[in-house]
């Protein structure tokens, strides 16, 4: 199964174009969308789980079309929004197994045996009778995921999730969301270029509503080999730095500001070549649009 957007914008009331020509095609496996805050990742993510209407364009998940036939794909569609309340004084157990009886499974014992495997998958078993208010984030986000879970989607919807996270946390939620990715299309949305790295076999970058790059990490890392050039300066030169090249990245280090520009010729002046990183292709597609037409 695949989910293919085509050309989706959407322009909400107050004339904020939050989506302009968006289109991807995303199969089976970890998908990254990669973009700034107020990109437009939100307004796509609840897009395509139904929640509001694209203003024009189409979205189809498989043989469903997900702007017209919300109830089908609300069947196999799980969403984790980037908030989400939870009920504090009730147990992990207890509300899963309530939102397994919402869900029309009315058996209590193939209730139980549901509730324990997602329990068990997103390693919350043992703290199953505590109750929500007491969980720290990632528990939250990992008990998030199984509620999403609870419909056995075809489709996973996660937006934002490692934000707040530390890094125990977020490597254990890592590796949770990469086991869903093996039989699920998953779309993660997200400002960490970490969350890609790890992560996504395929990523989109996205920013003021315009796809700027799809592809995998790899590539897009590639395409800037030979581009990407370093070197440390005084703090107070930056200003002039980035008037005269097109700076990416500024690291404080031991007193010494080290900075990397996009450059396709040798910038000289005391620059030298750098291995380019994904966070470069990130900072150099967002710092400037038009660069990355030729990116
Ligand atoms: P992201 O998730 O990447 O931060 P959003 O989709 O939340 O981006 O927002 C994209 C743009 O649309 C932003 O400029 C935001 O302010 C605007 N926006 C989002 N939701 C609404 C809304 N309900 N009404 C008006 N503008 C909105």
């Amino acid at each position: 199964m695949e989910l293919v957007i085509e050309n989706l914008s959407k322009t909400y009331g107050n004339g904020v174009k939050a989506l302009n020509g968006v289109s991807l095609t995303i199969p089976q496996g970890m998908f990254g969308l990669l973009g700034p805050n107020g990109a437009g990742k939100s307004t796509l993510m609840r897009t395509i789980a139904t929640l509001q209407d694209a203003g024009s364009g189409s979205i189809t998940l498989g043989e469903w079309d997900v702007l017209k036939q919300h109830e089908q794909v609300r069947q196999i569609l799980g969403y984790l929004p980037q908030e989400f309340g939870v009920y504090p004084r009730v147990s992990a157990e207890i509300m899963l197994d309530h939102i397994a009886r919402l869900k029309g499974l009315a058996n209590r014992k193939e209730r139980a045996q549901l509730v324990e495997a997602l329990l068990q998958k997103v390693n919350l078993w043992s703290a199953r009778k505590r109750n929500l208010g007491t969980y720290s984030g990632g528990m939250k986000q990992r008990f998030g995921i199984a509620q999403a879970l609870l419909g056995n989607p075809k489709l996973l919807i996660v937006d934002e999730p490692t934000a707040g996270l530390d890094p125990a946390e977020r490597n254990r939620f890592y590796n949770l969301l990469s086991e869903i990715g093996e039989s699920t299309i998953v779309i993660l949305s997200t400002h960490i270029v970490e969350d890609v790295q790890t992560l996504c076999k395929r990523f989109a970058i996205i920013c003021d509503g315009e796809v700027l790059y799809v592809g995998t990490p790899h590539e897009a890392v590639q395409m800037l080999g030979g581009k990407i050039w370093a070197k440390s300066i005084p703090k107070e030169e930056v200003d002039d730095y980035r008037e005269r090249y097109q700076v990416i990245a500024t690291n404080l280090s031991e007193g010494r500001l080290f900075i990397r520009i996009a450059s396709d010729e040798n910038p000289g002046n005391g620059f030298t070549p750098a291995e380019p990183t994904l966070e470069d292709v990130y900072f150099r597609a967002i710092s400037s649009k038009m660069d990355l037409v030729t990116l």
